[in-house]
């Protein structure tokens, strides 16, 4: 696998305050990250440090194996961390013109980027007539005509209606698929869940959780079950070392699981033991219960 970035022990002090502490976590080519976390916790801190705009107090990190200076392996990197901001009275196609003289990219990838975020109809429209959305998808525009390596994105959708939400993400999502790698900073668990491969999870700076976005929601899951014999199931469970805490409310016992256990395992088990369940269901934490249990507490 190739490594696009690698981040180690990175620290960022603003004065008394922490903003980022000994976080850590690399990125592989071809996977989409997330790094969520609520308002404050140190994301557009750490995207800032990574793109050379913040001074990092410790730690390191290193651009594609560190092969390349990080001044050189940036313009590999398309990056949005600020609202977009083009000149208003010009065109989409007159604004990216300038945007490729001074990235040196040649004009003839405007069109195609501009197909790609779904504006070539409105390419001879003046920004200043532009939606937010609009506005923002020109952006993606704009970061991709180099062809970058990694497209990194702050917060992508923050304050758009919920169609230019939807069409952000589509558009993450075909970048994605024609293998560019993503990096996205979001304070939204459902937007990391539906866009992103790999999450980091920060909390006041702090990481929480990194890998897989599956590998989060691969908690052990729990049982719902009824039965008529509440007070013997319990027992029975209670004396299980495949369960943890055990809770009932309104007729129906939880019974969270402690390692694997499928429910046929369980049934077969409680019936054997003489106990006949009338319901049974097996759940998985969702990523949001487990963002929320991770996050609380702060
Ligand atoms: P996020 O992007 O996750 O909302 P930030 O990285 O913007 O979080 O901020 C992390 C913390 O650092 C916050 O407490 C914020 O107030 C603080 N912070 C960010 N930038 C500065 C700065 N330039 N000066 C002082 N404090 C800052
Ligand atoms: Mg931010």
């Amino acid at each position: 696998m190739e490594t696009i970035l690698t981040v180690q022990h990175l620290t960022k002090k603003f004065g008394f305050l922490t903003a980022v502490k000994d976080l850590s976590f690399t990125i592989e080519k071809g996977n989409v990250y997330g790094i969520l976390g609520p308002n404050g916790s140190g994301k557009s801190t750490t995207l800032g440090i990574i793109l050379n705009v913040v001074n990092r107090t410790s730690g390191s990190f290193c651009w594609f194996e560190g092969n390349t200076s990080t001044h050189e392996a940036l313009k590999k990197v398309g990056a949005i961390i600020e609202r977009p901001n083009f000149y208003p009275y010009m065109t989409a196609v007159q604004n990216l013109k300038l945007v490729c003289k001074i990235k040196e990219v040649p004009e003839t990838k405007i069109e195609e980027k501009l197909e790609l975020v779904g504006l070539l109809d409105r390419k001879d429209s003046k920004f200043r007539t532009y939606s937010l959305g609009m506005k923002q998808r020109l952006a993606i525009a704009s970061a991709l005509l180099n062809d970058p390596e990694i497209l990194i994105l702050d917060e992508p959708t923050n304050g758009l209606d919920p169609q230019g939400i939807h069409q952000i993400r589509e558009i993450i999502k075909k970048i994605a698929a024609k293998g560019t790698t993503i990096l996205l900073a979001s304070h939204l668990l459902d937007e990391v869940e539906k866009v992103c491969s790999h999450v980091v999870i920060l909390r006041k700076g702090e990481k929480l959780y990194s890998g897989p976005v599956d590998g989060m929601m691969a908690s052990h899951g729990f049982f719902e079950l009824r039965t008529t014999a509440m007070d013997k199931l319990r027992e029975l469970l209670e004396k299980s070392a495949s369960f943890g805490k055990i809770t009932q409310e309104n007729g129906t016992l939880t019974a969270y699981l402690k390692e694997e256990m499928q429910a046929e395992e369980l049934n077969k088990m409680l019936y054997d033991k003489g106990l006949v369940l009338s319901h049974l269901v097996k759940r998985k934490e969702s990523l949001e219960e487990q963002f929320l249990t991770l996050t609380k507490n702060n």
